[in-house]
């Protein structure tokens, strides 16, 4: 049996890297081509970005695949030895959190050389070392509160109900949709600063675009992104009719006031046509068959990794093998969320004008190094946007 887990990874660990491979071996021809929507330096420059993530890509994956050897052929047998003595939910908890953690540290060169070194060569990344050290600090302890309660709920429910998976699947679902509604108010603001939009010719645009899509703001605010990174971006946080409006400082700077609120257009464009309710009632759908399929597992795989089919084996079992079942899903959300990026789009050209989204779309493409072609398989697989070049195209600029 635990051959058989293993070849399973290995085939998922060869579809990634397959990939990567043809996205750089295309991006590689298409940089010698005339340059399209980006000026040509940034259209080399963001092939050359391109490239490079791809190539760590393909590192990350043998790394990934590594600790996944490491973890299915004793790591968890030896963790559960040393852990495990009565198998409580306590002890349960405690086992998950070190897998976890022991996940993290083995991963975090691998972070911090994306963040300082790759991002930062290209010219994304802002953050200093004390910052992103806080960053961590603070992560870590919010995650060993709530991921630690969230965990000894789950570790509760298995040991107690019969239809555990379903009951899992409930209250991870409830937690979810929990943390989302208070994730902008109270955990953002650890992070970063929010200043109130003090430019009022703006914010009185913003609001009547906002009314336009009945949509009620509790407030508007920059949020000072440049400390980290330089990469342009907006978003409306929270949950229900009342929603903070967040763009980011990064934006502001560069984008004009006509493109602006045809960005948020295009957002509101999400609000209005209830992509943000589809997109969760999507989650519980993709939540609930990963909870249906790892839940129900026979005792061969927990034999095969060597673990007691305890809370600790179930959730660690669980964590080990979601990555695959989430890879598969992946095409289905892609599919799902490049159409909704069209409606959206038509929208916010209706709140502005056509031409004043296409140049905000190309200035976010130019100030954000993205290449605008990619191979059909990576599309497939890992694009929630539709390309670029046919974006702009619905939108009716002319485009070779
Ligand atoms: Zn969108």
């Amino acid at each position: 049996m635990i051959i058989c887990i293993i070849a399973i990874y290995f085939f998922y660990t060869f579809a990634k890297i397959y990939i990567s491979a043809s996205e750089i071996n295309f991006v590689s021809k298409a940089k010698n081509l005339p340059a399209v929507i980006l000026s040509s330096e940034n259209y080399q420059k963001a092939a050359e970005y391109k490239i490079a993530n791809e190539k760590f890509a393909v590192i990350s994956s043998f790394w990934d695949c590594a600790l996944f050897l490491f973890w299915a052929v004793f790591g968890l047998k030896m963790l559960q030895n040393l852990l495990i003595t009565e198998g409580g939910v306590l002890q349960s908890a405690v086992f998950i959190l070190v897998f976890i953690a022991v996940n993290f540290v083995l991963t975090l060169p691998f972070e911090i050389y994306s963040i300082f070194a790759k991002d930062r060569k290209f010219g994304f990344s802002t953050i200093e070392v004390k910052t992103y050290a806080i960053d961590n600090l603070k992560s870590a302890a919010i995650f060993v509160i709530v991921g630690g309660l969230i965990i000894s709920l789950v570790a509760w429910i298995l040991s107690t109900f019969a239809l555990w998976w379903f009951w899992s699947f409930a209250a991870v679902f409830a937690v979810i949709l929990v943390i989302n509604m208070f994730y902008p108010t109270l955990i953002v603001p650890l992070f970063n600063k929010f200043i109130p939009l003090e430019d009022s010719e703006l914010k009185n645009s913003i609001e009547i675009l906002m009314q336009k899509a009945g949509l009620i703001s509790s407030g508007i605010f920059t949020m000072d992104a440049s400390k980290r990174d330089n990469r342009l971006n907006a978003y409306f946080g929270g949950l229900g009719k009342s929603k903070r409006v967040v763009l980011f400082d990064t934006l502001v700077k560069k984008l004009d006031k006509n493109e602006l609120l045809a960005v948020l257009g295009h957002e509101l464009g999400h609000f209005k046509h209830k992509d943000i309710l589809k997109n969760i009632a999507l989650m519980a759908f993709l939540l609930f068959m990963l909870f249906a399929l790892l839940g129900n597992l026979p005792q061969s795989v927990y034999d095969a990794f060597g673990l007691e089919k305890g809370a600790h084996g179930i959730i660690a079992i669980f964590l080990l093998l979601s990555s695959i079942v989430s890879f598969v899903m992946m095409p289905l959300i892609g599919y799902l969320s490049r159409s909704n990026e069209y409606r959206a789009d038509e929208y916010g050209s209706e709140c502005e004008s056509k031409e004043a989204l296409a140049s905000a779309l190309v200035k976010l493409a130019d100030e954000n190094k993205s290449f605008p072609r990619s191979h059909f398989l990576y599309i497939f697989f890992y694009h929630t946007h539709p390309p670029l070049i046919e974006r702009l195209k619905t939108l009716g600029m002319d485009i070779k």
